[in-house]
């Protein structure tokens, strides 16, 4: 079993729920042969992910450091899927 403790899990949460909020605002979408997160570069999907970080950061969370979880995770994300770019070369 795999053991994370702390101010690690923390963070992974963080970064989960950017996820979601991201998917849930279609921010991001997950390939559906590959299931990679991609990145949709969608200005106005980003801006109604952002608004929520805002408005519902999640418990014990600063809105700043929830803001900052999201950027962070939109920055790691590519536009497009790698597994698909493999195939289409
Ligand atoms: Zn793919």
């Amino acid at each position: 079993m795999l053991v994370i403790k702390g101010r690690r899990q923390a963070i992974r949460t963080l970064q989960g729920w950017a996820v979601s909020v991201l998917l849930e605002a279609d921010a991001i979408c997950e390939c559906e042969a590959h299931g990679w997160l991609q990145d949709r570069a969608d200005p106005q999907a980003r801006a109604r992910a952002l608004v929520i970080a805002r408005e519902q950061p999640p418990g014990g969370v600063s809105v700043e450091a929830a803001v900052a979880a999201m950027m962070e995770v939109l920055e790691g994300i590519g536009d497009a899927c790698p597994e698909c770019a493999a195939e289409g070369a």
